[in-house]
């Protein structure tokens, strides 16, 4: 029936246009769209700016190669060591290929320090991605299901727990400590406020790396442009990819102090990465996110968007909590859910998303108009009050 490998279980809808938050079939049929593309699209669909910025540079330079400089690179680079005080960045095209250059990155560093078989932590529930090493680092057993044997190196502790990792602290093999500040695919899970500034801690002390995966959360999706910010921390290594380009695909691994002295020439690269084309978008999204002022403008809106939800559903039997950092939202249920997305999509014209079964995740475009928080609300309680009656 289709050409494509049957990696998903698309839903039965295609859309032809986008704009701001709404999306379009070849009928005019208009959805809400409060998934963004999965924290891709922060600044909603069609955004005049990242257009112009694209087009412009579409008929000017797509791709020379890093065999050359690459003045757009050097300045996107540049902006995002400036906003994240990091000293020095890595271009890739995707989350799991920032993670790997993380996890190489590590895995070097390690080495130079005489560790030969460097172990680094990550956590259970987590996500980094699809590749064989950010698949191996990946807490859940599901995706990694028929694709053993997994790259060693790896040591998984649960998620929000300082003191499984302060019981590592006498295993000189871990280089690193690999975690989301925000658990995106595992629930929306936001940990404890001592978790991010525990970890700093712990590594400081143990001489390992922080490597914080802000591939969902980072781009202003929380309310800071970096999640990491709301702990007053700095890691040592952080990803990107998602909403660095708004649906432009590109990724990046930042590093800083000697961790971002591990890779030299020959010890890592990409083709595409950091092409003019990926770079000048790149560019244009910062710009956008910074001078707009919109990590701020998202705190104030996911506060507002978690109090219209809680006002309507706390208490509700079948709710279990309501939690959300901006405007990445978790509203977990007593059951299985995941049949709700379609429910939305065709009752409700509205994508949303479920994950872990239960937990009804929202990532709205950061540029989703008042009536539309209002429509999005509306229906979401509307589906869940109907779906739990
Ligand atoms: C989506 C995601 C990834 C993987 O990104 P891809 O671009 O799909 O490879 C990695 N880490 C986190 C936290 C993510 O949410």
């Amino acid at each position: 029936m289709s050409a494509l490998m049957n990696t998903y279980a698309r839903l039965p809808v295609a859309f032809v246009r986008g704009e701001g938050a709404q999306l379009f079939d070849a009928e005019g049929r208009a959805w809400l769209d409060a998934l963004s593309g999965i924290a891709v699209c922060n600044l909603g669909h069609a955004h005049p700016a990242l257009q112009d910025a694209l087009c412009d540079q579409a008929g000017t330079l797509w791709h020379t190669s890093n065999l050359y400089r690459i003045p757009l690179q050097e300045q996107l680079g540049e902006r995002l060591c400036q906003l994240s005080d990091m000293d020095r960045v890595f271009f890739c095209n995707s989350g799991a290929e920032a993670n790997e250059t993380a996890i190489k990155l590590a895995r070097r560093w390690g080495h130079q320090r005489g560790v030969d078989t460097p172990t680094i932590v990550v956590m259970e529930n987590s996500f980094h991605g699809r590749t064989l090493a950010a698949l191996s680092a990946t807490g859940n057993p599901k995706a990694q299901q028929g694709f053993g044997p997994l790259v060693e190196g790896f040591i998984r502790v649960p998620y929000d727990d300082l003191d499984a990792i302060d019981a590592l602290s006498s295993d000189p093999n871990i280089v690193a400590v690999l975690v989301e500040p925000v658990q995106g695919e595992g629930g929306v899970q936001i940990p404890d406020e001592d978790y991010l500034p525990g970890l700093r801690e712990l590594c400081d002390l143990n001489g390992w790396l922080l490597m914080v995966d802000e591939v969902q959360t980072g781009m202003g999706r929380t309310g800071e442009l970096f999640a990491f910010e709301h702990s007053d921390i700095q890691p040592d290594v952080m990803t990107l990819a998602k909403a660095l380009g708004n649906g432009m695909p590109i990724g990046a691994c930042l590093a800083r102090g000697k961790a971002a002295e591990v890779l030299v020439p020959g010890s890592h690269g990409t083709t595409f990465g950091g092409n003019p084309l990926a770079c000048r978008v790149g560019l244009a999204v910062v710009e956008e996110m910074v001078g707009q002022h919109w990590p701020r403008r998202v705190a104030e809106m996911g506060g507002r968007l978690l109090d219209a939800f809680r006002d309507r559903l706390e208490g509700h039997p079948a709710v279990r909590d309501i939690r959300g950092r901006g405007l990445m939202i978790g509203i977990e249920l007593d059951r299985p859910c995941g049949e709700l997305v379609g429910r939305a999509l065709e009752e409700k014209r509205l994508l949303i998303n479920v994950t872990r079964d239960t937990v009804v995740r929202l990532l709205p475009p950061f540029v989703m108009t008042a009536s539309q928080q209002q429509q999005m609300v509306d229906a979401v309680c509307d589906l869940i009050e109907s779906f739990t009656a």
